[in-house]
């Protein structure tokens, strides 16, 4: 099985932008916030900062307390997207990307005489030569050769930072054996646990079992494709054969009114969207349910064009509660579903962009405003909604944190 894919992933991406563009910050450990302020967690850190145990998620207070030093620098989303945007045309100068994985990963097919390791390892080296001499040194990339691009992410998680891993048919599974379960994208927490119900205890047992095995121990056809991707095998960009996802609360008592019952489905909302997304998957139909104490359900539903987007989604939630029943029914029980799931062709950077953006209060509110409209009567709502949870937007896209919140 010859070597099929590439995969770059930049390391400690936002804080390397920082230590890129302002030269004070290089060398030192640094880590990078949505907003400065005790109370939220990092977004970033330098290789500096992890060194002293200081990663993606880790709150400001604990960071002091590991790294007593460290600066802690206030995000600049758009810098960040437009960095990306200068990456990807650097690449694609060098060869086809084939996909963007995130704001800091990006996949490229080999072809042809590409896919011989001695060509794989000058393309690699030719791209990182060319970030550094179009973007700067402390822009660095790991990146992963593999048979497929499973195996490719792995390889580039396995040397960092600055890395270049090849793994070969032959060297699979053995070059492995020494990762665990968590290593292997598609595998997190509870799908870990899941594994060791089933006997599966290291990357060595994963290995060692069959198809129907896995296919068991995930209990779908995930389980197979699994099993194909392990052996370097080419699996398509999934159709997801998801068709809706949503979550459901019953309201405790203090919140059995419209206002809370409102807040929560926010709630429920963003943290829907963030396991959609973390499935790579966007909705083109919402729909609201609200159970009463004392009358029937009230159900409402829309069709909008495809999207990920929490603030469009936000405020597509907003639309649907001006149905809301004006009588006085008392609320116990909300959900939110979407449906209409399907994969984007491409992953919309555009739409990135904004989501992004809309981290920053004002971008939020332009936005809104120029989606909907200047009668956009509930964005007062919409914006505190957003102001509860501004983490959630921030970290869109960063798949560690994406998949932690979905626990
Ligand atoms: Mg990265």
């Amino acid at each position: 099985m010859q070597l099929a894919a590439l995969y770059l992933d930049f390391n400690s991406y936002f804080a390397s932008v920082e230590q890129q563009m302002r030269p004070e910050l290089r060398g030192k450990p640094i880590a990078v916030l949505p907003v400065v302020a005790e109370t939220t967690c990092c977004i970033a850190a330098s290789y500096e900062a992890k060194a002293f145990g200081v990663k993606t998620g880790t709150r400001v207070s604990d960071a002091r307390k590991l790294c007593p030093d460290i600066i802690m620098v206030e995000g600049r989303p758009p810098l960040y997207v437009e960095f990306h945007h200068r990456l990807v045309e650097i690449v694609e100068s060098c060869t086809h990307v084939e996909r963007t994985l995130s704001i800091d990963e990006m996949v490229c097919m080999l072809t042809g005489s590409q896919r011989q390791v001695e060509n794989a390892l000058k393309l690699a080296a030719a791209i990182k030569k060319k970030i550094e001499c179009e973007v700067g040194s402390y822009i660095r990339c790991s990146i992963g050769i593999a048979p497929n691009v499973f195996l490719a992410k792995v390889a580039s998680n396995m040397q960092k930072p600055d890395g270049c891993v090849v793994l070969r048919a032959e060297d699979i599974p053995e070059r492995l054996l020494t990762l665990k379960l968590r290593d292997l994208n598609g595998i997190g927490k509870r799908m870990e646990s899941r594994l060791m119900e089933f006997g599966i205890e290291s990357v060595a047992d994963l290995y060692a079992a069959n198809r129907q095995q896995l296919r068991s121990a995930w209990g779908s056809v995930e389980g197979e494709r699994m099993y194909d991707k392990l052996r370097g095998v080419h699996v398509e960009y999934q159709a997801h054969d998801r068709r809706s996802l949503g979550h459901s609360h019953v309201l405790p008592p203090e919140l059995r009114n419209a206002e809370s019952a409102l807040s929560v489905l926010h709630r429920l909302l963003q943290k829907a969207a963030m396991r959609m997304r973390s499935y790579g998957l966007q909705t083109s139909s919402i729909s609201v349910r609200v159970k009463f104490l004392n009358a029937s359900s009230w159900v409402a539903e829309t069709r909008m064009n495809s999207t990920d987007d929490t603030l469009i989604l936000t405020a597509t939630l907003e639309q649907l509660w001006r149905q809301y029943p004006k009588r006085k029914h008392v609320p116990y029980a909300v959900g939110i579903s979407f449906s209409s799931l399907n994969t984007p062709d491409q992953c919309s950077m555009s739409l990135f962009g904004e989501v992004v953006q809309g981290s920053k209060l004002n971008g939020v509110l332009d936005e809104l405003n120029s989606r909907f409209g200047k009668n956009t009567v509930y964005l007062g709502r919409a914006h505190d909604a957003l102001k509860h949870a501004p983490m959630r937007i921030a970290f869109n896209h960063i798949p560690d944190l994406t998949t932690e919140s979905d626990e």
